[in-house]
């Protein structure tokens, strides 16, 4: 019997699970919770080519993932003959503390719980996973997984701001980075295939609902765009990325916001959404095709502000050998990706038109043969890199 691992993605309203072999990355089962809390739940279960969909209230993720383990039970696969060695939890903030994953146990939970106020949204529905998981699943051991652990060692110059020391220090001001799992699989998809050693100088873009970019130089991370939370850097779905911060004062002196009306301004009514109403890519086109002057702003934007870093991260390395896309856009979207390398050639990045335009979810090669900078497309896998680090640890 092969070992298997659960994988656990626990939001403030919903559960996302896979259940793989860590070995050769099969997915047996997969599917999430959805709107727990609310008046009407959604849960989807997928397992041998099939979907069990439920719409019944989920009060909470105690409740959730107790229903999760009914599926397994019902529907299967079962998970006492499912070989499970571990699970891996998600956890998006782990601070200074963590710079891999993490054997959980009080202590570790406890931390997770002291690093909340640097990721309120994240890491308390993330312990609430945890807390139900250990209970439900007792006899196997728990691994954290922090989104963060790959940024851990960034450079002391990209990991500062500029911000009074002590003000940092007393409140742990500092640039976390976040999508770490995605970038370091990705980042390592990327040696293999070209071959790179400790001197591969890398950028890879992470273009999802949620968008990072991240430099690395063989196997370490040395700059990344999100900062102390996931609001800085590239024009996300609905997050403004960079903006100058006295902005925030200015929409609390002049137009009377309070602190809590500014988050959710910047974070879930900016970005892609802010500029267009609409989050996804695919939408934002759709309506720049219809001849839309927001939305073709909006791609002028998104692409722009990751030109600024690609040059950015280039000057950072002295050199840049691949650049890799990753995420719901960067793996599917050409025209964004042809768009963001034109004009680039005097950093040696070239995007061959045909191999761009080819669908696939394998990872590939989208630069003409003997360019300078290797460009590919590797469709990320966050699950898989979270069974792998928990069973490193075994
Ligand atoms: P993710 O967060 O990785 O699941 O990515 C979700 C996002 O990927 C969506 O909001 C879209 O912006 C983008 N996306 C997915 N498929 C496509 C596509 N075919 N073309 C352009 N963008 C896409």
């Amino acid at each position: 019997m092969s070992s298997t691992v659960l994988v656990i993605n626990s939001g403030s309203s919903s559960i996302k699970y896979q259940l793989l072999d860590p070995a050769d990355g099969t997915s047996l089962a997969s599917g999430l919770v959805e709107r727990i809390g609310e008046s009407e739940g959604h849960l989807e279960h997928r397992a041998g080519g099939e979907t069990v969909e439920r719409n019944d209230p989920v009060p909470d993720h105690g409740e959730g993932l107790r229903t999760v383990l009914e599926l397994f039970d019902t529907v299967g696969p079962q998970l006492s003959d499912a070989g499970i060695v571990a699970v891996g939890h998600r956890v998006v903030m782990g601070g200074k503390q963590y710079d891999g994953p993490t054997l959980i146990d009080e202590d570790v939970i406890a931390t997770i719980d002291r690093l909340s106020p640097l990721a309120p949204l994240h890491n308390p529905p993330n312990l609430a996973g945890i807390k139900v998981a250990r209970e439900l699943l007792p006899d196997v051991p728990h691994v954290a997984v922090f989104d963060t652990a790959f940024f851990r060692r960034l450079p002391a110059a990209a990991g500062n701001y500029a911000l009074n020391k002590e003000v940092a220090e007393r409140y742990q001001v500092y640039r976390y980075g976040a999508h770490g799992t995605s970038h370091q699989y990705v980042s390592g998809q990327v040696a293999k295939l070209v071959g790179g050693g400790d001197d591969l100088r890398q950028i890879v873009l992470h273009l999802g609902n949620g968008a990072s970019v991240s430099a690395v130089v063989g196997d370490r991370a040395v700059e990344t765009s999100m900062g102390m939370t996931p609001l800085e850097g590239l024009v996300m779905g609905t997050r403004t990325g960079d903006m100058d911060p006295a902005i925030i004062f200015h929409l609390a002196r002049v137009a009377g916001m309070d602190v809590d009306e500014i988050d959710t301004l910047v974070n879930k009514r900016s970005g892609l959404k802010g500029l267009t109403g609409e989050n996804d890519l695919r939408m934002v086109h759709r309506m720049a095709d219809d001849g839309s002057a927001d939305a073709r702003l909006a791609l002028d934007v998104y692409a722009h502000r990751i030109r600024k870093y690609i040059g950015s991260y280039a000057a950072v390395m002295g050199g840049l050998d691949a650049l890799s896309f990753t995420a719901g856009g960067g793996e599917n979207d050409a025209v964004m990706r042809a768009k963001v390398a034109k004009g680039l050639q005097f950093l040696g990045i070239e995007v061959d038109e045909e191999r761009n335009a080819v669908r696939s979810k394998e990872a590939r090669v989208i630069s003409p043969d003997g360019a300078r900078v290797t460009v590919l497309v590797v469709p990320t896998n966050e699950e898989l890199t979270i069974a792998r680090q928990a069973v490193s640890l075994l």
